[in-house]
């Protein structure tokens, strides 16, 4: 550390490299010299004082300048700091009981890599009621704010948590083709591309790839984007999503709702070890993951129609109606079971009871459906049939069906959506706060 007390200052990186992260500025470091960078998120003159919080990746460091113990060049440098600039600080480390992490720094060298040149449109603390359309014109600022950060640091443990449990339940990680030449469940809206001189399109699942890959990996799974035209504008859809796709041979979709429902509740133990912070921050606590329940649509459909809902045996169940189920249903995770087969796609195996449902599920949090998965049709002739009821372009599959001449296996999967489960985890309204860089029809940018 000796050898940084003698650079000089200037703005460019140069010899300058953090030698600790805020979070690791606590007095067990008392009068060590240390450099920190990060982004100015206060500067407060208390007259002969000047505080100045830095915030990093792992939280805040207070620095404090007095009058005449630091250089007069260097106190007038942190005077005329602005929020929001990237900086790097060297000092010497004091403990301080009410400084975070209880130690400050007093400052001996200062470096601004580019000072801010206005002030934020919104808070970067606690809520704030600007508009999203606001926040997200400036995303990567907006990320930077206290409640964000802690929505996606439980994004990335989720998806730790995924990958760690497919790969101990020996599932093989694949990626599937993204530009498409025929749609995938037909009928869902599309977003066409030229593909050299043809026309294509996005991939809006990777369904029947993951499907056709279970003949060659038995357990696959893929986390991938998937693009979808929606043209409402709703809190929980986006053009463009992250779904986290499985897809396994041998086994039916009540061993694939038994697989959901344990990697969730692995999920959520992981959450609960590595993002304390955030889940206190939050203010909430986890959603409970006692054994989901399992209800069969016939079985809603009839409890909705006591409870006076205008539905019909057959129909989709929309959000607005699944809002009138028992109060335990609208405040945990459960499964709806056994669709009707003419509302779920071709690919979907009809049940051995009765031709009109078919061993398929939803899992819902509340009135937010989380994932769709089934047992899928794993012989020809049956899924020509359904294609056809459907009235697909059979013609247009036929990459497809030629594979089911070659032992496609029994199998089953499911497909959740990264942003749904993120939201139903952290409680956010709205899909767009869960995402990055959210895709709608009102937003391609940034
Ligand atoms: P919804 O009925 O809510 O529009 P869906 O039944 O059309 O969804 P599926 O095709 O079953 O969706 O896709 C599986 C999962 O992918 C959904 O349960 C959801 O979590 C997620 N998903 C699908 N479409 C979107 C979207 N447009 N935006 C965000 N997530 C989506
Ligand atoms: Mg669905």
């Amino acid at each position: 550390m000796s050898k940084l007390s003698n650079l000089v200052e200037e703005n460019d990186l140069g010899e300058w490299r953090r030698t600790h992260y805020s979070s690791e500025i606590t007095p067990s470091l008392e009068n060590v010299d240390v450099l920190i960078m990060g982004w100015v998120s206060s500067v407060r003159d208390h007259g002969n004082m000047q505080f100045v919080i830095l915030t990093d990746r792992s939280g805040s460091s207070q620095i404090v300048a007095k009058k005449g113990e630091c250089s007069e060049h260097l106190y007038g440098q942190l005077q005329h700091l602005k929020q929001h600039s990237s900086i790097a600080i060297r000092g010497v480390v004091k403990p301080q009981k009410k400084a975070p992490n209880g130690a400050e720094i007093m400052p001996s060298g200062l470096k601004v890599f580019s000072m801010a040149k206005k002030p934020a449109p919104f808070e970067m603390q606690g809520s704030t009621n600007v508009g999203i359309d606001t926040r997200l014109d400036l995303r990567a600022l907006d990320l930077r704010r206290d409640h964000l950060q802690n929505i996606f640091q439980i994004r990335h443990t989720i998806l730790q948590g995924i990958r760690e449990f497919l790969v101990k339940q020996n599932f093989t990680e694949v990626d599937t083709p993204k530009m498409i030449a025929t749609s995938t469940e037909g009928g869902a809206a599309l977003f066409p591309i030229f593909f050299y001189d043809r026309e294509a399109f996005l991939a809006q699942s990777p369904q029947l790839y993951k499907e056709q890959l279970t003949m060659a990996f038995e357990n696959v799974f893929e986390i991938g984007p998937i693009f979808r035209a929606e043209p409402s504008r709703t809190n929980k859809h986006l053009s463009e999503a992250i779904s986290i796709d499985v897809e396994k041979a041998f086994v039916d979709y009540n061993d694939m709702m038994s697989l959901l429902e344990e990697m969730i509740g692995y999920i959520i133990t992981l959450i609960k070890k590595k993002n304390r912070d955030a889940l206190e921050y939050l203010e909430f606590p986890l959603p409970s993951i006692s054994s989901f329940q399992k209800y069969p649509y016939t079985e809603v459909v009839e409890i909705l129609q006591e409870k006076g809902e205008r539905i019909k045996w057959g129909e989709d169940l929309t959000s607005l109606a699944l809002k009138n189920l028992q109060p335990d249903k609208s405040s945990s995770f459960y499964f709806i079971t056994d669709w009707p087969s003419s509302i779920k796609p071709f690919y979907v195996r009809n049940s051995i009871k009765s031709e009109n449902i078919c061993e398929s599920f939803d899992l819902m949090y509340g009135t937010l459906e989380l994932s769709s998965g089934s047992t899928r049709i794993n012989r020809k002739h049956e899924l020509l049939e359904r294609m056809k009821k459907q009235g697909l372009n059979i013609g247009s599959f036929d990459y497809h069906l030629r594979v089911f001449d070659y032992g496609v296996p029994p199998h089953a999967g499911f497909g959740i959506g990264l942003e749904r489960l993120l939201m139903a985890i952290t409680k956010t309204d709205n899909i767009r706060d869960a995402t990055l860089y959210p895709r709608d029809i009102d937003r391609l940018t940034p």
